[in-house]
Parts: structure tokens; sequence; C-alpha cells
């Protein structure tokens, strides 16, 4: 089955030809259906910020690496145990990319994102065909379509956000980076009640979108003092709550001193697995009493993300589209920053039952 893999590893912007890392098309086989299994022909699949660094090698150099993990579909079969959730076949779905196993002991205890076996299951989403254990599989709401259905997983991030913040209704909060995580961000904590609520981003695009979806401020870091503006918006007590979305290393130190005393400062993004923040333990976590948190994956978030999906604006996420085939241009859009969410079509309404 046609699939969308990293081909060669590399830095997809290095200017160098011979070392940039490559994205194409390739065949790739389609698991077996288990007896739990959901087979989801794929209708859309979306770029994550992630995927350009897994062409990086983040996860594994053994190319070709499938990839996909932002998926919407139509169930095209079902094991013989299949379906006891209610699925169906002809069913419009999203999913989590992961199976949790609810075996091992991190599962058992609670915390899924450190299951052992975390893996099993993690297929490539940006194909033909993506097959799933059926309970990573969700029925999208009749008001969502299959194209912004595959927003579900970025947004279940926002609510696995939002739940690391641990928010109260009224905290100041600010979102460092605007790109879909950090979009989806500002809508849940809109919606949380959050007060202040700010957006630090350099891309002026970025910025109106964060405004027109429940920001009340924006900062432009590159050419605005961050820390004076916090302090006029926060009465000069900071941020409740910091949330960086960006993954930039540059921004990651200044948001410390963005925070309120006893705020936390969720790092909600990937980052450079050699970077190191350098860390006043007395200033920020003796007299400010910070709680520094991050977040790997989004267990537990699925349900309440798939209730909140027809109450986001999802509008301007949903804007570039390319074919499967096209996938190499997709990635070249999605790394111009241009677009808030680059996404592929991976079948044709045909081929999906005329679902949309
Ligand atoms: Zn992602
Ligand atoms: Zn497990």
């Amino acid at each position: 089955m046609r699939t969308v893999a990293v081909t060669r590893i590399g830095n997809l912007r290095d200017p160098d030809e011979a070392a940039r890392g490559r994205i194409g098309v390739v065949d790739m086989p389609q698991p077996e259906l288990g007896p739990e299994d959901v087979r989801i022909r794929v209708a859309y699949a979306a770029i994550c910020g992630s995927d350009p660094h897994l062409a990086e090698g983040f996860f594994g150099t053994d190319v070709p690496i499938g990839l996909g993990h932002e998926v919407s579909g139509v169930i095209e079969a079902l094991g013989e145990r299949a379906g006891r959730g209610g699925l169906r076949v002809g069913d419009r779905v999203a999913g989590n990319f992961l199976r949790f196993c609810g075996s091992c002991r991190p599962c058992q205890d609670g915390r899924q994102q450190f299951c052992e076996h975390i893996q099993d299951y993690n297929r490539p989403g940006m194909a033909e065909t993506v097959t799933w254990h059926e309970s990573q599989v969700y029925r999208l709401p009749d008001s969502v379509s299959l194209l912004e259905g595959c927003l579900l997983e970025p947004t279940s991030v926002a609510v696995r956000i939002a739940d690391k913040t641990r928010i109260r209704v009224g905290d100041r909060v600010a979102v460092c980076g605007g790109g879909p995580i950090g979009q989806l961000t500002v809508q849940v904590m809109a919606r949380y009640g959050a007060t202040a609520l700010t957006m630090i981003e350099p891309i002026a695009d970025r910025r109106g979108m964060a405004r027109r979806h429940g920001a009340q401020y924006t900062i432009d870091p590159t050419s605005e003092n961050q820390a004076a503006i916090a302090d006029e918006l926060t009465e000069g007590r900071g941020y409740d709550v910091v949330i960086d979305a960006s993954g930039s290393t540059r921004a990651t130190r200044g948001l410390l001193d963005l925070a309120a005393k006893g705020g936390t400062v969720v790092y909600g993004a990937m980052y450079p697995s050699d970077y190191e923040l350098p860390l006043n333990i007395s200033d920020y976590l003796y007299l400010k009493e910070l709680t520094l948190t991050g977040v790997f994956v989004s267990p537990y978030a699925f349900p309440r993300a798939l209730n909140l999906l027809p109450h986001l604006d999802l509008a301007e996420f949903t804007q570039a589209v390319f074919p499967l085939e096209q996938a190499a241009d997709a990635f070249e859009a999605h790394l111009t920053g241009r677009y808030p969410k680059v996404i592929i079509a991976c079948n044709d309404e045909a081929r999906l039952g005329g679902l949309s």
C-alpha cells in the first residue's frame, strides 16, 4: 500500500541537497487484520511539527520510516472480535496512533503514556489504509468532517497540555508558539477561563490567527520586549500558566521569567535531545516554587478531545490539502510555515464511499 515515508535521513531544510532528508511515497505491506483490529481507509493525514524530527532520525534511522499519526478515515474491515465498542464498517473515525496495552505495569498504574508496548501498533497513517487496535479508534461526531477529524490527535495534545497546567478558572496564561498545537491550546485555554491569554509568536499571521481564536494579547518576541509587556499585562506578577508549544530552544529559557510565583511551566513540544536548559534552582524552584513539566503523548485525552472537536474553530487548519502522491510538495509547504496545517488526502472521495 502506498505510504508516505522518510526515504533518506537528514534535516529537511539542509541547503546541501546531497545531505538533505527526503520524503517520498513508497510501498509498504498492509499489516494483517488481527481479531481485535480495525482497518481504516485513510481519508486525511495531517503533517505534524514532529515529522521533520523523524526525518532527522530522532526515533531511528532505518529507512523507509512511514509517517502519519494525525489521521481520519472510514472503517473498511473489522477483525472477528472487533466492534465491541459499537464500531461498524462504514463509520467515519479518527484515532490515537498509539495503542496502550492495558496489561503492563504503567498501564495498570494509570500511566498509559509509559506503556511498555506503546510501539506495537504505531503504524504509519499517511497511507492508503491504517490498521489499528479497536481501542485506538473513535467514531467522529456527525458535525465533524473527515477533514476536521484528522485534527483529533493534535487536539488531544492540547487537552493533555491543559491537564498538565492544572489551570484554575481565571488563571493568567501565556502560550509560546503559534503552530497548530499552540493555536489549539489557545482555543482550549480560552474555554478553560484563562485570563490575560497571550500568544508569543514571531510570525504575524500566526499572531493574528491566535487573536481570532481567543488570545487577548500577542507578543512578537523578536521585535518587542517580551518580559516588559508580560509584566504590564500581569501587574508585574507574571503568568500562572506558561506553555511552550514552539519547541524553540531560544524561547525556553525566557519562559521561566514570565511565570508567576507558584506558577506552572509546561514544555509541550519536542526539543533537541542534546539541549540543556540552564536552571537556577534557588530562583525558580525555591523562591518561586515553579512547577516545570512536559508532555510526551496524550493518554486519557482522546474522549475529551472528541467532545471538544465540534466546538473548536478549525476552518483555518484545513486550507492546505495535497494528494498522497504529492507528499514531498506537502512537506515543502509545511516547512514554509505559511499554513497553520498541511494535510494529505490519502484516498479520493470515491474510495471513501462518498463520505466526507
Ligand atoms: Zn503530532
Ligand atoms: Zn501497557
